[in-house]
């Protein structure tokens, strides 16, 4: 099946007892033995599996072209539980220089006590990644693209190819493209991570995480750490994260061309210094993410003259609202330095004051520019 049908249909048969055709949401946190240890369907208790949660796997795995799907109570679970079922104390992730705040804290004050070390390197420039190896093989290449909030844009494959050479594991954070645009195992990553939160779930109303990667071995020491330290998503997380995705491909549709009128309308405008958009021709990665992506998706970011413009422009649009997190239906515009980033301030994930990151939401098109348009002249 073609991703939408897979979408819809991936790991959500309908329930065999009562013909209902949309699975029901199974609470229990325990079940019947027909005798000790033998079990109905495999499953024993909530923590170790879900039935719930199996579909919402299956539905992701498949949408990202995988053969296994793990899903966990948010994205940086899923971060927290790859890291440590892949790495060993002595170990080193290079990790792209504008990635997730919560990552680079993930790996920077949790794992490093721990022993594992962290470079960070500009991943969309494969030449100092190259260098980077060079000067010692890390473990572990963990990327964006594109990333957050700068919208750089990154060669999956050629990345791929580079991590291969020096024995590195490539991860993939697929959470800004998600599997509708972007399919970062069919360009040689081995794992794809996400935070459903965002444009998965859609709806701003449920946070989580999922991991997916082809490696068998891999795979089953996950879902070791999943079941072990229970990181797992609740029941009605993983429904409502299913039931999202049910309109994934829609959505990513109309979330990518708003953002790309939008991003053009911006781009045109004298009030606004420069717009960070894979879509336009001007990116630096056009080329690549028309390549690798088949839409630009809904994150647009801007810099304005200084910290001051930013700052009166993210609090004064109206129907974007000023919130942090991102990939809803709603549109959402963030000042990054003292929001989303504020954790790396400082860092060399720093991200510049006067930028401000707007996530475009599926609303109609004249309201949302209108919109932008008069935050652009408040005073
Ligand atoms: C939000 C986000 C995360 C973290 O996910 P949570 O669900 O908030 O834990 C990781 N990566 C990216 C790109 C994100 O936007």
């Amino acid at each position: 099946m073609a991703f939408d049908s897979l979408a819809v249909h991936a790991g959500q048969s309908a329930d065999p007892g009562t013909g209902a055709v949309i699975p029901p949401v199974h609470f229990s946190t325990t079940y019947v033995q027909d005798g000790i240890g033998n079990l109905r369907a495999g499953y024993e208790y909530g923590r170790s599996g879900n039935p719930t949660r199996t579909a919402l796997e299956e539905q992701v795995a498949a949408l990202e072209g995988g053969r296994h799907g793990v899903s966990f109570a948010s994205g940086l679970a899923a971060e927290d539980a790859l890291l440590r079922a892949a790495l060993r104390p002595g170990d080193e992730v290079l990790l792209g220089n504008d990635v997730y705040g919560g990552t680079y804290r993930l790996l920077s004050r949790i794992l490093g006590p721990w022993g594992v070390s962290l470079r960070v390197v500009d991943m969309s420039d494969l030449e100092a990644v190259a260098a980077a190896i060079a000067v010692r093989a890390p473990q572990i290449l963990w990327v964006e693209t594109p990333s957050n909030p700068l919208l750089r844009v990154t060669d999956i494959a050629g990345l791929a190819r580079l991590g291969h050479e020096a024995g590195a594991l490539v991860v993939v954070d697929n959470t800004f493209a998600s599997p509708a645009l972007q399919r970062p195992l069919a360009h040689g990553a081995d794992v794809v991570v996400h935070s459903t939160t965002k444009y998965l779930g859609g709806h701003s109303d449920v946070v989580g995480g999922a991991l997916v990667l082809n490696d068998d071995a891999l795979a089953e020491q996950v879902r070791f750490l999943q079941f072990a330290a229970g990181a797992v998503s609740g029941p009605m997380d993983a429904w409502l994260t299913s039931r999202g995705i049910k309109t994934l491909g829609l959505r990513m549709q109309r979330h990518s061309e708003n953002a790309l009128a939008l991003a053009r309308f911006l781009h045109e405008d004298d009030r606004v210094d420069r717009v960070y958009y894979p879509g336009l021709p001007t990116h630096p990665g056009h080329d690549i993410a028309a390549a690798q992506m088949s839409a630009f998706g809904g994150i647009v970011s801007v810099a304005l003259a200084d910290a001051a413009s930013a700052r009166r422009f993210a609090e004064s649009t109206r129907l974007f609202q000023l919130a942090e997190s991102l990939g809803g239906v709603e549109s959402l515009v963030n000042h990054p330095d003292e929001m989303t980033h504020a954790s790396v301030r400082g860092t060399e994930l720093a991200v510049p004051a006067e930028v401000v990151r707007l996530s475009v939401g599926i609303e109609s098109l004249d309201d949302l520019r209108a919109d932008l348009d008069q935050a652009l002249s408040a005073r």
